[in-house]
This record gives C-alpha cells, structure tokens and sequence, in this order.
C-alpha cells in the first residue's frame, strides 16, 4: 500500500506562513491583491477561481474579477490587461486559458506585465524557469509538484524522474524545476515509443497527460513516487486522474490522490506568487 501524499496537508502547512506575512503587508498599508480574467464560464474555469478565491479570502488576499463574456473582443481582453497593469494595488493575475479561438492569446499574454504574473504565462516567466534567473514564477501547477515534493522530505537529486506530457504550463515546466534540483530527467509525450517500461524505470513518476486512468500497474514499479496532475471528469461526472488509483496504489511507495492532491496545493502555490509579487512592489 503506498503513502497517500496529502495535498491538503501541504496547503494548510503553507496557507499558515502566508498569513503571517499577508499581515506585516497589511501592517503597512499593503493589500495583497489577485486579478482574475475570464471570459465565458467554462465549468472548469470556475471550479478552479471557486478554490483559488477561497483560499486567498483564508489567507487575508482580496481578489478582483475581470469578468468578460466569451466572445469578448480581443480589444476588451487587451483592455483589461491594461487596467490590471496600471493599477499598483493589483500585486499579480490569473488569466484564464485556453482563450477562445477567436482572441490570440500570445498578444494578450505579452501585454501582461511580467511582474504581475502569477501562472507563469509570459515569455519572461518562462525563461526564468528554464534558466533559473530573472523574472516571474513558474506555472502553480508545475510548482505545486515540487512543494510536494519538499513538504514529504524528498529529495531528487540523481533520481530518474520521467514526466509524462510535454506542454507549456505542465510537462515541461515541471520537468526544468526537477532539472533544477538535479534529478534526471524524461519528458514524455503521445510519440514516445514503449512509454510503460520509460515510467517503470523512474523513481519518480509525474502523469500530466490528462488522459482518465491512463497509468495503469503496467506503468509503475514498487519503489515509486507518483504524482497524478491530471484531471479528467469520468462518466459518472466525478473527478478522475490520469492515473488509476485502484490498481497503481497497492503497487507504489508514495502516490498523490486525485482530488485532494496536486491540485489542492496549486491555488495556494498562486496564493504565494500573489505575496511574493506584493512584497516585491512594496
Ligand atoms: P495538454 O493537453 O496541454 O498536454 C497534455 C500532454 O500530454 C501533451 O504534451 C501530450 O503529448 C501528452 N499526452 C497526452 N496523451 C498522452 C498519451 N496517451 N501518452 C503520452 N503522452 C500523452 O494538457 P495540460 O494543460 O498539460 O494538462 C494536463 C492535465 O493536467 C489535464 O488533465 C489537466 O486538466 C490537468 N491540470 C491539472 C491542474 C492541477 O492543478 N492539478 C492544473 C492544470 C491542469
């Protein structure tokens, strides 16, 4: 039977050291402030601003909305960047994505200043990840996994991690932030050839395929740590990771649970880019 990593755990734990620096802000007259664009109102965009508003109201962070109708122009979108930029008591911002087809995200994202932006969006956030310098944070997700990992007293350095899904605000970031603290690294994606027996022979495990269920015992080995990011809405419309919890959980150390997990640590991973960000205005 492995470990159930708890996120909550991790969240609570952190959630109790931001309040305390959330209070010397408001000490000195700083409100830490999130700013929130949506446009439309995609069920999980709104699961997720329900977590992410919770936990900033428990941790003393006020939250703007910037709420525009799904077929906003991208003019009204790049507006409310704007406004999100000249305003000094907005500390960070949250953009709600994939935009509908019709915006181009890419000049939305780059109207953002780097500085205010807590999902590691930006073209400056991503190099920082990639490089270790510079500005911004990583995407919370990404981070998420690590705090984690941390929380629990692992430590990467010469493990062989193998990261399953290559995008932008997951795969990869995930991946440069274990490269960072010396883990051996595999990314891997929907082309790699004989993917169970890559993940079997890794000492960490992270699945971010969002595919249901996909990691099943013939992925997985009895030494592992596994982290489920995924989440997929199963036909019963309960939530599901991409890895399956029945048949991988007697046969690994250590395995995030889907929900309760990964998840549950990301909104306040976002809590703290806001506190950071604030702190770093003051
Ligand atoms: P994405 O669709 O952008 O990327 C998925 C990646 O997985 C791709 O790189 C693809 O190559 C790879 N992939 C897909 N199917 C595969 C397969 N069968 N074999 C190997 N590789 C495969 O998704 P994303 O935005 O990176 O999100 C991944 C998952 O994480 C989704 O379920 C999403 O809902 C979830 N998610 C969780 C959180 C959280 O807080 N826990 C936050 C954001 C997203």
């Amino acid at each position: 039977m492995a470990t159930i990593l708890s996120g909550a755990a991790v969240a609570n734990a952190r959630s109790e050291a931001l309040s305390a620096r959330v209070t010397k802000l408001k000490k000195s007259g700083i409100v830490p402030t999130l700013a929130i664009i949506r446009l439309g109102e995609r069920p999980e965009d709104l699961a997720y601003e329900r977590g992410a508003c919770k936990r900033c109201e428990q941790i003393g962070i006020a939250v703007q909305k910037f709420l525009l109708p799904q077929d906003a122009a991208q003019d009204a979108v790049l507006s409310a960047v704007e406004a999100i930029n000249r305003d000094h008591t907005i500390h960070s911002a949250l953009l709600f994505q994939p935009f509908p087809a019709h915006i181009g995200g890419d000049a939305v994202i780059a109207a953002l200043n780097p500085a205010k932006d807590a999902d590691g969006l930006t073209n400056d956030s991503k190099s920082h990840v990639f490089s270790g310098h510079g500005i911004g944070f990583p995407p919370c997700t990404a981070q998420a996994c690590m705090e984690i990992l941390h929380h629990y007293g692992y430590d990467v350095t010469g493990k062989r991690a193998v990261v399953i899904g290559r995008s932008m605000i997951i795969g990869r970031p995930v991946a440069m932030l274990l490269l960072q603290e010396n883990a051996t690294v595999t990314i891997c994606h929907t082309k790699t050839e004989d993917l169970p027996a890559l993940c079997r022979d890794a000492d960490i495990l992270i699945a971010a395929a969002g595919r249901a269920n996909m990691v099943d015992s013939s992925y997985v080995s009895a030494h592992q740590v596994v982290f489920d990011v995924g989440i997929n809405v199963g036909v019963d419309g309960k939530l599901v990771g991409d890895v399956d919890f029945a048949q991988v959980e007697p046969r690994v150390a250590a395995m995030t649970p889907v929900p309760g997990g990964v998840g549950a640590v990301t909104s306040t991973v976002l809590a703290a880019h806001v506190v950071e960000a604030a702190e770093g205005m003051a």
